[in-house]
C-alpha cells in the first residue's frame, strides 16, 4: 500500500510539470524577458503554499491555478502579470501566505489584483443584501483594474469545469450564480466564448435533463450537418480562392444553451429549430480593407444564396457596446433551409472570442473607447449611495443583456443605449443634470414627451427647465440602470427633506401626549404601523398618511410607548424566517412535502405548478410560508444564486393519495375532429382527470392549453407522450404557469 502511494506521488509530480509547461507554451505570445523567470517564482510558491491541499475530486490542489493561469493566457489573451496573479489567486485566502508577502515578492500591482480577487471570493457566502453589496464591489474593481474580473471569470470558468465532484446543492448553487451573473458580465466583456461555455455549464446542472436531450440530438444531427455545411460552401470557396481571398469557414452548431432558450421560449421542439447553426467565414484583410472586404463577402455569398431582408445585421459599421464586429447575414440555403452566415476579419474574431483583452492588442481601433465608456458609466451608477443593493443589482443585470440602439446627439456624435430606452433616458445619459431638468425633447426636430421611446438613428435634443425637479412616475418611464439611480436618489433626497418635517410635527405630539421621543419608542410606533424605518414613519406623518389623531390612543408606561389595548408587540421578521427555515429542514434537513404537512405552512408555487417527480427545492417566503418550487422554474436561478440561505432542500413523499395541476399546451394543425382526439385520449387515460381545455384557432393552425389532474411527473409525460401522436399535432409541451 505504501508503495502505492509514492508511485502515485511521482506520477503525480510529472502530471503537474507537464500542465506547468502547457501553461508557458500558452504563455509564449506575450511573454518578454524575464516573464518566464516571473511565472516560475510564482508557481514555486502556490506549489508549495498549495502542496498539502486536494481539491473536492482528489486532485492535487495545484491543478486549479495552473488552470486557471491558462485560461487566462490561452482564452482571454491575458499578459504575464495576469497570469502570475491567477496561480496566485488563492494563496492568501486558503494558505499562511499574506498580501504584505505578495508585495514583497512581486509588487505593488500583483498585490492589489489578488487583493481584489481575494475579497471577491465571497460575494455569494453571505445572506442576500452582503452578496449584492459584495457584487457592487466586485463591478467596482473593474475601472481600478479590469483583470480582476477577467481573472475571477477564468476561476469560475475552471470550478464550472470540474463541478462534478461537488455535492448535488453546491452544484445548483454555483451553477445559479453562474447563470445569474458570471456569464452576463462575461457577454458584457465581450468575452463570447466563455459566456457560452458557462452558460451551457450552467445548464447542464440547473435542466439536466434538457442539456443531455440537446446534447444527444446534437450529436445525433450531426453527420448531416456536415454534409449540409461543405454542400453549402463549395461555390462560396470557389469564388473566394479565384479572387485570391484569403479565408477559413466554419459551421459551429449554436450553443446548447441558446438551443434551450429557443425551445422554452418559442415553444418548439428540436427537430423545428431551423437555424441550429451558422456558418462563419473569417478573411485575412488589412485594416483599411476591412470594411469593403467583408462586404465582397457578402455580396459572393448572395450570389448564390438569396438573403433574408430582414435579417441583415451590420455590426462592422457601428459595433456593438461590448465591441463586437461583424457581419450576419441569413440566406437561404440548398433544400430550402435558412442558415446564418457571419463574416469577420481575423482581427474582429479575436476580438469577439476574447474580449476586452483583444482590444489591448488592436489598440488603434475605435471600440476601446466604447468599452471604456460603459466602464466609466458602471463606475458613476456603483459609486452613487443606492439603499437597496438587490434593486440595482436587477436594474443592472437588465442592462447587461439589452439589445442597442444608436442615436444621436445635435451634433452628430453617436451615443448607444439600451433598447427602448426613452428621451428621459438619454436626457440622463449625456449628464444627470441635464436628465433631473429635462421637461421633454425634440427628435428629428418633432417635439416629443420625455417617456418617448427612441428608435435607432433618431437625432436627439434634450429640452430643460431650470423649475423642474425628478418625479416618482418617472421611473416608470426610464429603462437604463444609470437613470433609475440618479431618479432614485434625487426623490430620496427629497423624501429626506419631507421626512424632516414630519420628525419635528412627531416630536411636537409627543411632548404633548408625554411620551418620550427616544429611538426606541419611534422604533416600537413603527413597528405598530408596520413601517420599516422611522424615516418612512416621519415621511408618513408628514404627508398625513398617518394621522396624528391617532395617538391620542398611546401612553407612556416605565419609559415604553403602549397603546391602550396593550403593549406594542415588536416584530421581528428575520428572526421568525430564521426559525421557519429551521422547522422546514427538521431533522432530516429537508422538507418531505405531504409528510409534515399539518405543522408546515407550504404552497405549490404557481410559477411553475411543481408536481411529484419534479426535482423541487422550497422557498422560505417572508408572508406566505414555505412555497415549493420546480429546480428549472423560470424564477429559480435567481432565487438559488440570491437567497441560498432560504432554500431549503425539498422532496416528495409517496405520491398516489394526491393529484396534482398541471397545464399542457398543444399546436398543431386544425384538423376536424382534432379537438375530440384529444379529449378522447386524456380521459380514456387512467386516473387523469382533465379541469379545463381551451382552443384557439387561427388561419388553419390550433393553440390549446389543457389543465389536467395528474400524481406525478411519470403520468403527465406518459399522457404527454400519447397527445403526441394525434394527427395534426404539431407540439405537446408542459407549462411553466396557469
Ligand atoms: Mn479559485
Amino acid at each position: 500500500m505504501q508503495e502505492l502511494a509514492v508511485i502515485d506521488l511521482e506520477a503525480e509530480k510529472k502530471e503537474i510539470l507537464k500542465r506547468y509547461r502547457g501553461l508557458l507554451r500558452a504563455c509564449r505570445r506575450t511573454m518578454e524577458k524575464g516573464d518566464k523567470l516571473l511565472i516560475r517564482k510564482a508557481f514555486d510558491i502556490a506549489l508549495e503554499a498549495h502542496k498539502n491541499m486536494r481539491r473536492k475530486s482528489g486532485e492535487p490542489y495545484i491543478y486549479h491555478p495552473i488552470a486557471v493561469a491558462h485560461t487566462c493566457a490561452e482564452e482571454i489573451g491575458l499578459g504575464t502579470t495576469s497570469v502570475v496573479c491567477a496561480l496566485l489567486h488563492d494563496v492568501v485566502e486558503d494558505t499562511e501566505l499574506t498580501l504584505e508577502d505578495i508585495r514583497v515578492l512581486f509588487g505593488e500591482k500583483e498585490a492589489k489584483i489578488i487583493d481584489g480577487l481575494t475579497k471577491i471570493s465571497g460575494v455569494f457566502d453571505q445572506g442576500s443584501s452582503q452578496q449584492a453589496e459584495n457584487f457592487r464591489k466586485m463591478l467596482l474593481t473593474l475601472s481600478d483594474d479590469v483583470r480582476v474580473i477577467l481573472i475571477k471569470l477564468a476561476d469560475r470558468l475552471h470550478n464550472m469545469r470540474t463541478l462534478d465532484s461537488m455535492k448535488h446543492d453546491k452544484q445548483l448553487k454555483i451553477a445559479s450564480e453562474t447563470l445569474y451573473l458570471y456569464a452576463p458580465l462575461a457577454h458584457r466583456l465581450g468575452l463570447n466564448a466563455i459566456k457560452s461555455e458557462l452558460e451551457d455549464l450552467g445548464l447542464k446542472y440547473t435542466e439536466p435533463e434538457s442539456y443531455r436531450e440537446i446534447q444527444q440530438h446534437l450529436k445525433e444531427a450531426e453527420p448531416e450537418r456536415k454534409k449540409f455545411i461543405s454542400k453549402f460552401i463549395v461555390p462560396i470557396k470557389e469564388i473566394l480562392e479565384e479572387q485570391g481571398i484569403k479565408f477559413s469557414i466554419i459551421g459551429r452548431p449554436k450553443s446548447i444553451y441558446s438551443i434551450n432558450n429557443k425551445i422554452k421560449t418559442k415553444g418548439v421542439t428540436f427537430e423545428n429549430i431551423f437555424d441550429l447553426f451558422a456558418i462563419r467565414i473569417i478573411i485575412d484583410s488589412p485594416p483599411e480593407n476591412e470594411k469593403s472586404d467583408c462586404w465582397r463577402v457578402y455580396s459572393i455569398v448572395t450570389d448564390f444564396y438569396h438573403p433574408s431582408p430582414e435579417r441583415l445585421r451590420d455590426w462592422i459599421s457601428t459595433p456593438k457596446a461590448n465591441g463586437y464586429e461583424s457581419l450576419h447575414a441569413t440566406v437561404m440555403g440548398p433544400e430550402g433551409k435558412w442558415v446564418e452566415v457571419q463574416i469577420r476579419t481575423v482581427r474582429m474574431d479575436e476580438l469577439a472570442e476574447k474580449g476586452y483583452a483583444a482590444h489591448w492588442k488592436y489598440k488603434d481601433s475605435g471600440t476601446e473607447s466604447q468599452l471604456d465608456d460603459w466602464i466609466r458609466k458602471i463606475r458613476e451608477i456603483l459609486e452613487s449611495p443606492e439603499e437597496n443593493a438587490m434593486e440595482f443589482l436587477d436594474d443592472f443585470k437588465l442592462n447587461l443583456f439589452a439589445e442597442e440602439i444608436f442615436v444621436f446627439t445635435p451634433k452628430g456624435e453617436i451615443k448607444t443605449l439600451p433598447i427602448n430606452s426613452t428621451a428621459l433616458d438619454f436626457a440622463f445619459d449625456i449628464h444627470s443634470k441635464i436628465g433631473e431638468k429635462c421637461i421633454g425633447a425634440k427628435v428629428n426636430h418633432k417635439l416629443v414627451p420625455l417617456s418617448y421611446k427612441l428608435k435607432s438613428g433618431d437625432q436627439v435634443e434634450v429640452l430643460t427647465s431650470n423649475k423642474q425637479t425628478p418625479k416618482e412616475d418617472w421611473l416608470g418611464y426610464v429603462v437604463t440602470a444609470r437613470a433609475k439611480s440618479k431618479i432614485k436618489n434625487a426623490l430620496k433626497e427629497e423624501r429626506r427633506k419631507v421626512a424632516e418635517d414630519g420628525r419635528e410635527l412627531l416630536e411636537r405630539k409627543f411632548n404633548h401626549l408625554k411620551i418620550d421621543f427616544s429611538a426606541s419608542n419611534i422604533n416600537d410606533l413603527a413597528n405598530y404601523f408596520k413601517l420599516p424605518n422611522s424615516q418612512e414613519l416621519f415621511y408618513r406623518v408628514a404627508m398625513h398618511n398617518i394621522d396624528l389623531k391617532h395617538l391620542k390612543d398611546f401612553r407612556q408606561e416605565h419609559g415604553k410607548i403602549v397603546h391602550k389595548s396593550g403593549s406594542l408587540k415588536k416584530e421581528d421578521n428575520s428572526q421568525s424566517l430564521e426559525q421557519m427555515v429551521v422547522t422546514a429542514r427538521g431533522k432530516a434537513d429537508m422538507l418531505v412535502i405531504g409528510e409534515n404537512l399539518e405543522k408546515i405552512d407550504y404552497k405549490l408555487s404557481p410559477c411553475c405548478n411543481p408536481i411529484p417527480g419534479d426535482d423541487v427545492f422550497g422557498f422560505v417566503t417572508i408572508n406566505e410560508g414555505i412555497k415549493i418550487h420546480r429546480i428549472n422554474c423560470p424564477n429559480a436561478i435567481q432565487l438559488l444564486s440570491n437567497y441560498a440561505y432560504r432554500v431549503v432542500k425539498a422532496k416528495w413523499t409517496s405520491p398516489e393519495l394526491i393529484s396534482f395541476l398541471a397545464g399542457i399546451k398543444i399546436t398543431g394543425i386544425d384538423e376536424v375532429g382534432l379537438v375530440n382526439n384529444i379529449t378522447k385520449i386524456i380521459s380514456n387515460e387512467l386516473n387523469v382527470n382533465m379541469r379545463s381545455i381551451s382552443f384557439d384557432t387561427n388561419d388553419g393552425t390550433f393553440e390549446g392549453t389543457v389543465m389536467v389532474f395528474v400524481h406525478d411527473t411519470h403520468h403527465l409525460t406518459e399522457l404527454m407522450k400519447k397527445l403526441k401522436t394525434v394527427n395534426g399535432v404539431f407540439s405537446v409541451t408542459r407549462m411553466d404557469s396557469q
